[in-house]
């Protein structure tokens, strides 16, 4: 995993996001909401943190994150291991949900919560950017 930050969002794989409203006299549109699901529970000592990353990202692009108990109707399925580390497929899944992982590997911090999101937002690394100059890192 790298820094959280070299991320970049290149346009596939996009969830549908709603305009954001600029116009106070204009009908408000709602945010999209993504829902996820938690095929295996995250270990309640790590809740806080995921939550706490969960609701940054709702303050930066204009969507709104709601748990299901359903995974038939989960935008994004999310398993927690005991073994390995965090990963995320990148963006909307043309077929089923998209799916997040994570694992004791530096999987349980609010760093690798965030940077998972990312991903299942549709953010690439950095480094994976097209037209990127050859990578430094
Ligand atoms: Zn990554």
């Amino acid at each position: 995993m790298s820094n959280p930050l070299h991320i970049a969002l290149i346009e596939r794989n996009v969830w549908p996001v709603a305009e954001k409203p600029s116009d106070r006299s204009k009908i408000p549109v709602p945010p999209h909401v993504l829902k996820y699901h938690f095929v295996t529970p995250m270990p309640e000592e790590y809740q806080e943190d995921f939550d706490s990353a969960r609701d940054e990202w709702m303050k930066y692009a204009y969507l709104e994150f709601s748990e299901t108990e359903d995974p038939s109707v989960s935008d994004i399925l999310i398993t927690c291991k005991d073994k390995g580390g965090p990963s995320s497929d990148v963006g909307k899944q043309q077929y089923g949900p998209t799916e997040m992982e994570f694992g004791p590997s530096n999987g349980y911090n609010k760093r690798a919560f965030l940077h998972e999101f990312g991903h299942a937002l549709g953010f690439h690394h950095e480094h994976q950017r097209p037209g990127r100059e050859s990578s430094g890192i």
